[in-house]
């Protein structure tokens, strides 16, 4: 038998309050207490994932081991936890319907009305006690997306009030999180949002067993106490969460708050072990006392949005840290250097960072800015695109092959140094068909990349059509740049070196998503150290 309990955290009010942290906090702090918690999120979006969709919608597209292409959160779960996530930890709407059509095309439901109630809520159901039933878990937090009220999440609350009743509530509870606002011209804090938003969630037959209260001011005990009153818990179950300096400092202010000891409470266990947050804390505190800052330029076509680029931001803090540095991140809109200002734009930064993106939009740019990075020796490092950039720029600008490019910017190019991948050449669904998640990497041992990992044989993430064309590597590599990664069964160039130059490193894999606070990424520790030796000259 296995007892599993679960946490269901919703948002209400408004969103964008940090749902995804407030989980990715609790589930830190019950880690640190013995317990082991995965999170997972609900989407209430149609789409099968996030894959297709534009940064600008909702950020970066994250990618899991598995090759699962899911919401940013599950980079905070990652970041946080230092567990690695799963297809099975995001889930939306769309992949619940397919699910469920595709059993009433295969006549499973035998003649029934297929139904959103019990059906789909069903779906939603079995895909969160999935996780439950590995046995791995003592606990699983389910973020459930958007905000209540809202009429896409309605079956996820429905099959959280189902669940609720099946297992009692003592294994299953459920976290509001909600805003507190305060009125300047009242010069007060207002729980009249939070007594509707509850009110909504209660309509849908779900209590709170414990609210989250995200407020700019301090919750005094009369304001816990109304709320209390009006929303149906208890006082010490209103919980305050105050806006705080870094992401990383909301695990200790939730304990500050007595958040893991109230959920544990709830769920009938033993708070007796203490969370220690020893190394976590030696991060943060690091994080906040840097020796010396440097800046490292982004450059990218979805900067408007930061985070399009949560996950290697997120890095650059992690790696920052471990050096005692913060590190300051210019954006700079890769459009906005094709007209030539590269000079001014990038002049002064320690490190260039080109990221990874799709289609033709602003890639001149990024292979200018390639181009200043490897000409001014200054320490570069491409992902993904960027690394496809910097192949480009090599072949232009070195090897004087002036048509080189990508043949997803040009098909017809004369000189197609990275081209789609011969696996790639039949796909005509875009959802789901990239090569994603981990594959492995041979790295030479004579290599800037070998001397940040120490290993040879390396795993890392995936998210790409194209790729460099081999027919390419022997004139390339004459020129000066080297292939120093190679994937073991495919022959595919994973990582690209420039020997001559301090630092200029370029992969096809994604190492941000790799990165988390008790394991900073070994290439984004070297990057960032050179960025450093660089800053000193
Ligand atoms: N657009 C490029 C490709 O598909 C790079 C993708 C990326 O940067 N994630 O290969």
């Amino acid at each position: 038998m296995n007892n599993t309990k679960y946490v269901f955290v919703t948002g209400g009010v408004t969103s964008s309050l940090g749902k995804g942290i407030i989980a990715a906090s609790l589930a830190k702090l019950l880690q640190e207490r013995g317990y082991s918690v995965t999170i997972q999120k609900l989407d209430p979006y149609i789409n099968i994932d996030p894959g297709t969709l534009n940064p600008y919608e909702h950020g970066e597209c994250y990618v899991t081991d598995d090759g699962a292409e899911t919401d940013l959160d599950l980079g905070h779960y990652e970041r946080f936890l230092n567990i690695p996530t799963s297809q099975a930890n995001n889930v939306t709407t769309g992949r619940i319907y397919q699910s469920v059509i595709n059993k009433e095309r295969k006549g499973e439901f035998l003649g029934k009305t297929v139904q959103v109630i019990p059906h789909i809520t069903d779906e939603i159901k079995r895909r969160i006690k999935l996780l439950g039933n590995t046995g791995k878990y003592d606990i699983v937090i389910t973020e459930i997306g958007g905000t209540v009220g809202d009429i896409e999440s309605l079956p996820y609350i429905e099959s959280v009030r189902q669940l609720q009743w099946e297992l009692g509530e003592d294994n299953a509870i459920v976290i509001h999180l909600t805003l507190v606002p305060y009125l300047a011209a009242a010069g007060e804090l207002k729980t009249k949002p939070t007594q509707h938003s509850v009110k909504m969630l209660m309509q849908s037959g779900v209590g709170p067993n414990i609210l989250v209260c995200r407020s700019e001011h301090e919750i005094s005990d009369d304001i816990k106490r109304k709320l209390a009153l009006f929303c149906n818990v208890k006082k010490e179950d209103v919980i305050q969460s105050l806006d705080a300096e870094t992401i990383y400092d909301v695990p200790n202010l939730m304990f500050d708050e007595g958040l893991d000891s109230v959920v544990l409470k709830k769920l009938e266990l033993s708070s007796e072990k203490q969370p220690a947050l020893k190394e976590w804390n030696c991060f943060v505190q690091k994080y906040k006392n840097p020796k010396q800052t440097i800046e490292v330029g982004l450059i990218g076509k979805y900067v408007e949005l930061h985070d399009s680029y949560k996950s290697i931001t997120e890095a650059f803090i992690h790696a920052g840290s471990t050096h005692e540095t913060k590190v300051n991140v210019r954006w700079i809109h890769s459009e906005e250097l094709e007209s030539g200002n590269i000079e001014k734009q990038l002049k002064g930064l320690d490190g260039v960072l080109v990221a990874p993106g799709f289609g033709e939009r602003g890639i001149e740019g990024k292979i200018d800015a390639v181009k200043y990075a490897r000409e001014n020796n200054i320490p570069f490092l491409g992902i993904c695109l960027g690394m496809q950039m910097a192949v480009i720029e090599y072949a232009r600008n070195v090897l004087g092959l002036k048509e080189a490019n990508s043949t997803e910017m040009n098909e017809n190019t004369t000189h197609p140094v990275i081209n789609l991948m011969e696996e790639q050449k039949e796909i005509t669904n875009m959802g789901g068909t990239m090569r994603l998640g981990a594959w492995d990497c041979t790295l030479e041992t004579e290599s800037k990349t070998y001397e940040a990992y120490q290993n040879t044989n390396i795993s890392e993430r995936h998210r790409h059509r194209y790729e460099f064309n081999s027919d390419y590597k022997s004139q390339i590599e004459e020129a000066g740049m080297k292939a120093t990664g190679i994937n073991p069964k495919t022959g595919l160039v994973e990582v690209v070196e420039i020997p001559t130059h301090p630092w200029f490193v370029g992969v096809q894999y994604h190492p941000e998503y790799k990165s988390t606070v008790l394991n900073p990424h070994p290439l984004f520790l070297s990057f960032i150290e050179a960025a450093i030796a660089y800053s000193k000259n």
